[in-house]
């Protein structure tokens, strides 16, 4: 039994920097609220709400000289400015490649061109993005919506970050023959191309896939997919203890691979927890000889 952990596991560039940074104005004493949760991971949420941070549903509930962390996943414009009206102090840990794609919108947008988010009308980052020019982004996420959409000219497009590099390049090639003065921005991070393309090579020879993240993480969906299409027998997990119940020695090749917001320490538990199985397998089959 190989357990072989893909390449690109774990944390990316991103949240390793909110995390450290998050973690350091911890220890300077500070009380920090951040709102919605700093990645999406819920064993990491639990563990910085123990030391002291508060979860807000809305900036409402700031007073002045309140210290609000932005995640990784930026904010709209508007509410960037509001938040320096009412004094509030920012911890800005919006990830620069999400940075960049704010920046590249609203430059098309004051140029005049329409801009065309592809990725998750519901997914913070998007709503970011699309708040950086006025909320006016034509947001799709599927070929339909691409066949779907009115003639338009002199656009720009946009990806979320985290979206499969497949999906980007069938929905261009859809828009590309439709839309005339298009101006096409791949703005999906290298992290996630990285992860992708490592997922997509480990999953071709595994015999089982743990996709591990957590469950409302979007590019650990898209990890889950791409390993899905290659090996039918894969599992998304967000800890040890959602494990299959399996007998994992009926595998030659266990792949794992994990979401971008999934620390190495939750990777390490569930390698243990397969690696306790195959043992423990081992033990009982001992006893009974
Ligand atoms: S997935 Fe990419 S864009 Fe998102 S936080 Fe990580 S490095 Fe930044």
């Amino acid at each position: 039994m190989n357990i072989i952990i893909a390449d690109n596991s774990g944390f990316c560039f991103g949240v390793s920097r909110a995390i450290k940074k998050i973690y350091d104005e911890i220890e300077k004493g500070k009380k920090i609220y951040l709102w919605g949760p700093i990645i999406h991971n819920p064993k990491v949420i639990d563990d910085l709400t123990s030391k002291g941070v508060k979860i807000i549903e809305s900036i409402d509930s700031l007073n002045k000289n309140d210290i609000l962390f932005i995640r990784t996943h930026g904010i709209p414009k508007d509410t960037f400015y509001t938040l320096k009206k009412r004094n509030i102090n920012i911890i800005d840990m919006t990830c620069p490649f999400v940075k960049k794609v704010q920046h590249i919108a609203n430059k098309f947008y004051k140029e005049g061109y329409k801009i065309i988010i592809i990725g998750d009308k519901t997914h913070p980052e998007v709503i970011g993005v699309n708040g950086w020019v006025d909320n006016t982004a034509i947001i799709i996420n599927t070929e339909d919506e691409a066949k779907e959409l009115p003639q338009i000219d002199n656009v720009c497009v946009v990806a979320q970050t985290t979206l499969k590099q497949e999906s980007f390049d069938r929905i261009i090639n859809i828009l590309s023959d439709k839309i005339k003065n298009i101006n096409v921005f791949n703005t999906i991070c290298d992290s996630t191309k990285e992860r992708q393309e490592s997922a997509y090579k480990l999953s071709q020879l595994a015999d089982i896939m743990i996709v591990i993240g957590g469950y409302n993480s979007s590019n650990t969906k898209k990890l889950y997919e791409i390993c899905k299409s290659n090996c039918k027998e894969t599992y998304m997990i967000e800890t040890k203890d959602d494990l299959p119940k399996i007998d994992f020695r009926n595998y030659d090749n266990i792949g794992i691979t994990a979401g971008a917001s999934t620390p190495d320490w939750i990777i390490n538990e569930v390698v243990e927890t397969i690696l306790s199985f195959n043992n423990k397998n081992r033990d009982n089959q001992r006893d009974t000889e």
